[in-house]
């Protein structure tokens, strides 16, 4: 049987994958320097390993054929614009380390999952922006921080296919979003906290959005995002690749919709002195589409139902509602 190495298996996509490839009958092991916070892993083998160093990445992946790599230190928006030099160097360190531990270890493929950030910033100046293609990521102007490291570790991973033949498959999430993700704290990404603060709002009521709330952005549903990396490293396919969804929405818009789903009635109190990100943001999905035949299936409308619905249950078992 294929034994599969999930790191960051203690996080929102880890977790997920590795109910998934579970249930695809695979030996999984996860791997994160936390366990999982909201239920219990499914993998065969969990281990708490700090996977900054290299010794704890040669550990993991012993025995192993397939790596999905995400382990990541990473939170929304909030996070990752207050801390670039921890950030970089922590993913950095993951980075190196579990390459050459899957070098070390003769790994038959390996997966890494980049971003969004790693995106020129003068291509999401505007709110009615064009999608962007895998091929727009150079010349290079990325997110500072985070999308810098998460390009070096594309660049890590294809240098590494190379000049040691590891496959390599490079995805590049835009905004995954569904139950199991960090809804407060200081990590969660938009349409968690939106969630957050709606669920603890009253039937009627006013909530504060970061920005002006004419950012946009895309969203896609945790499940088509497992089926997309899932389809990749089956395919023969070894540069980036979207995996996202194209509907682009304003932060307003988001606002409303979970506010339609919560019943609830609710103004937006702006604050323009937090951070926003790039002005648009949306994800061409052509390639996806082209060479894993894949889309996304679940519309907004639907996954932000399931994440809403999972994010209240979480305030009302912390009797935080
Ligand atoms: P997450 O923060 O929920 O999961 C990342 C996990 O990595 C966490 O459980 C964390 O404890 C673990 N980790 C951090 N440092 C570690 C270390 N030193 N050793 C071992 N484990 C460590 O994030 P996620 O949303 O599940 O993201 C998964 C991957 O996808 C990450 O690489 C992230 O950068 C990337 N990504 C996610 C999104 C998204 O929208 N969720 C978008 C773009 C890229």
């Amino acid at each position: 049987m294929k034994k599969i190495l999930v790191t960051g298996a203690g996080g929102f996509v880890g977790q997920h994958l590795v109910k998934f490839l579970k249930k695809k009958n695979y030996w999984v092991k996860g791997v994160d320097i936390k366990t999982p916070e909201f239920e219990k892993t499914t993998a065969d083998s969990f281990e708490i390993l700090d996977l900054r160093h290299l010794d704890n990445c040669i550990k993991a992946a012993k025995g192993i054929d397939e790596i999905y790599q995400m382990a990541a230190d990473m939170g929304g928006i909030g996070y990752i614009t207050k801390y670039h030099a921890l950030v970089f160097r922590n993913n950095a360190l993951i980075n190196l380390n579990m390459l050459e531990a899957a070098r070390k270890n003769g790994v038959k493929k390996y997966l890494y999952t980049s971003s969004a950030c790693v995106y020129p910033k003068h291509l999401q100046n505007e709110e009615n922006v064009s999608p962007l293609k895998e091929e727009d990521a150079y010349p290079a102007d990325s997110e500072p921080g985070y999308g810098w490291e998460k390009l070096f570790s594309e660049l890590t991973a294809k240098y590494y296919m190379e000049d040691y033949g590891i496959p390599a498959y490079i995805v590049r999430f835009h905004n995954i979003f569904g139950p199991l993700c960090a809804y407060d704290g200081g990590r969660e990404k938009s349409p968690a906290a939106i969630c957050r603060k709606i669920a603890l709002a009253k039937k009627v009521d006013e909530i504060e959005v970061w920005g002006d709330g004419k950012q946009t952005r895309s969203y896609c549903y945790i499940d088509d995002c497992l089926d997309g990396i899932y389809s990749l490293i089956q395919s023969d396919y070894h540069n980036p690749v979207n995996i996202g969804q194209d509907r682009l929405i304003t932060v307003d818009e988001l606002v409303d919709i979970i506010s339609g789903i919560a019943g609830k009635k609710i103004t937006k109190r702006y604050d323009t002195t937090k951070p926003q990100g790039v002005r648009g943001r949306n994800a061409d999905i052509s390639l996806a589409k082209k060479i894993l035949g894949w889309e996304p299936k679940i519309s907004l409308e639907e996954g932000l139902e399931r994440m809403y619905k999972w994010i209240y249950a979480q305030l009302k078992k912390k009797k935080t509602l």
